[in-house]
């Protein structure tokens, strides 16, 4: 009998113990920031989202500072660029012929394309600037080199099923 209360009194300690570690999938609203305040993503208004913890889903920074957090806790993270993005790097920022292009109607800066790189893997690029007879683009992430903050509500947690573990993410 005793031991029977025991172990329903262990349960409930686990149960309220439940923080985020490896193998839990974790549901959490966000709003990220760069370090003068400008909103560049959010969750708000949107499903929140959802990640396998330890699977390297999210940014090394954030993902760290999130072990041990449980429902309801909220937090504001700090992610330098080497936990986060990288350092922008300028190899990456290249001039190519115009001709690439061609059939891109009003070809401007900004401009966000998917392209094929020699490896087979697919990259992102953006446009900086258009010239007369050659494009400058950049290939690093647009928040490569940037301090990033985000401000984060845990909503749910929950353990991975064996298939998620298996895909390394969640469903
Ligand atoms: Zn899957």
């Amino acid at each position: 009998m005793i031991i029977c209360y025991i172990n329903r009194l262990l349960e409930n300690f686990m149960a309220k113990a439940e923080v985020i570690q490896n193998n839990q999938v974790v549901s959490m609203h966000y709003t990220l920031k760069d370090i003068d305040g400008n909103v560049i993503d959010t969750s708000d208004g949107q499903e929140p989202l959802t990640y396998l913890h330890g699977a390297g889903n999210i940014i090394n920074g954030l993902e760290t500072a999130l072990v041990g957090k449980a429902v309801g806790d909220t937090l504001t993270v700090t992610v330098e660029p080497k936990d986060g993005y990288g350092d922008a790097s300028p190899e990456l920022v290249q001039k190519v012929d115009k001709k690439m292009f061609e059939g891109v109607e009003e070809l401007e800066a900004g401009m966000v394309f998917q392209v094929q790189g020699d490896d087979g893997q697919s990259q992102r690029i953006s446009v900086k600037e258009v010239g007369a007879e050659d494009v400058t683009v950049d290939g690093n992430h647009p928040l490569a080199g940037m301090t990033l903050k985000f401000d984060v509500g845990i909503v749910a947690l929950r353990e991975a099923s064996e298939t998620e573990l298996e895909h390394g993410h969640a469903h």
